[in-house]
């Protein structure tokens, strides 16, 4: 037998005691094979949610109102209200699944000659990044313990304020909130608002749900509901109630956060500053807080379309760290200047802005 033996049609290698290695190109496959059985498994929290948003539909708008509601005026009422929290809590949802986080601009990226300089000068790290942050203008006010400007070693970029590396989704995104299964994505600066306005319509369709079939439960268990479907009308009942009363908690969580301008990473480890952690840096002001998020528009404020205000790489703060004529790393106190700050591309979605920055740094 000759050493190391190969099979041509898998690439699999069996060595001169008999043992076989498995090849590269058999590695690869089980590699795509696995890759695709963690996707699928990613999306099984979304097909639940979509397919209880279907069955509900049908319960509701064919068991419910069709079938068992005798009045038409009332038919028209209930289906009116229903349709309209239904689409809009789908397109809140579907606007949280498929809304990308934010790509981070060029400047941010540490080339290789960085990374060398880094590695080779492990004791000057901070000093040179700060060095690096100053000499690309780079909005940078977040620290890390070190009092140095963050990098992510996985990503190679000097993190942006208030950005964190997602390992789920395995990059660094945009003013982070969290990680959310439900909706497989990051819920971060790009998509924050969709998922508020998704918890907000997800809870009044459950709530109006449960009040307008409340009259039909009770004829349930009095045996006056008759019909083929009258348990879809029984589970419609728990389901819009188990799921109003998950919902009410975390949309009320959110609503404070959104009042208080804090991501729910920041609610459990404060950004760090030049001046020592700060929860509350970023906290303008109720008004200020909401339209950094659901942008100055009052029309828009309930619609699922991008209207947030900022680039998501900066962030006005209390402290209003600033930067100097150059636009270099250079924490100073100093009044915060709400035009300058977040007023000049508002209304350019966020895609295009940072598209653009991308661009000017290639
Ligand atoms: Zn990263
Ligand atoms: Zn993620």
């Amino acid at each position: 037998m000759s050493p190391n033996r190969l099979n041509h049609n898998t690439g699999d290698k069996t060595d001169l005691e008999g043992e076989t290695y498995m090849g590269p190109r058999r590695q690869h496959y089980l590699y795509a094979k696995c890759q695709l059985c963690i996707n699928l498994f990613k999306w099984l929290p979304v097909i639940f949610i979509t397919s209880v948003l279907a069955w509900g539909y049908y319960a509701y708008v064919i068991q419910l109102c069709l079938f068992n509601m005798d009045s038409v005026i009332l038919q028209i009422v209930c289906l009116t209200f229903f349709h309209f929290l239904y689409i809009m809590t789908f397109w809140s949802y579907f606007q949280t699944i498929f809304t990308k986080p934010g790509i981070i601009p060029k400047k941010f990226w540490l080339t290789t000659r960085d990374s060398e300089r880094l590695t080779s000068n492990d004791d000057r790290r901070g000093q040179i990044i700060q060095q690096i942050s100053y000499e690309r203008g780079l909005p940078i006010s977040c620290l890390d313990a070190t009092g140095s400007p963050r990098i992510c070693d996985k990503c190679n970029i000097i993190k942006p304020d208030r950005a964190h590396h997602c390992a789920a989704c395995n990059t660094c995104v945009l003013k982070m909130d969290h990680h959310c299964p439900w909706v497989n994505n990051c819920v971060s600066f790009t998509n924050y608002k969709f998922f508020v306005l998704f918890l907000a319509y997800a809870f009044f369709l459950c709530l109006f749900t449960a009040a307008s079939s409340l009259h039909y439960f009770l004829l349930f268990w009095r045996n006056q509901l008759t019909n083929d479907g009258r348990f879809h009308i029984l589970f419609l009942f728990f389901v819009s109630i188990m799921f109003a009363i998950s919902l009410v908690s975390l949309f009320g969580y959110h609503l404070y956060l959104v009042t208080l301008n804090r991501s729910t990473l920041e609610s459990f480890r404060p950004p760090m500053f030049s001046l020592g952690p700060d929860k509350n840096a970023y906290n303008l002001g109720r008004y200020q807080n909401w339209i950094q998020i659901f942008g100055k528009s009052k029309l828009k404020w309930f619609i699922p379309i991008y209207t947030s205000t900022g680039d998501g790489l900066y962030f006005p703060s209390r402290l209003s760290l600033t930067c100097d004529e150059r636009g270099a790393y250079h924490p100073l106190l100093a009044d915060y200047d709400e035009e300058s700050a977040i007023g000049g591309d508002q209304g350019v979605p966020i895609q295009n802005r940072l598209h653009r920055e991308h661009s000017h740094y290639r």
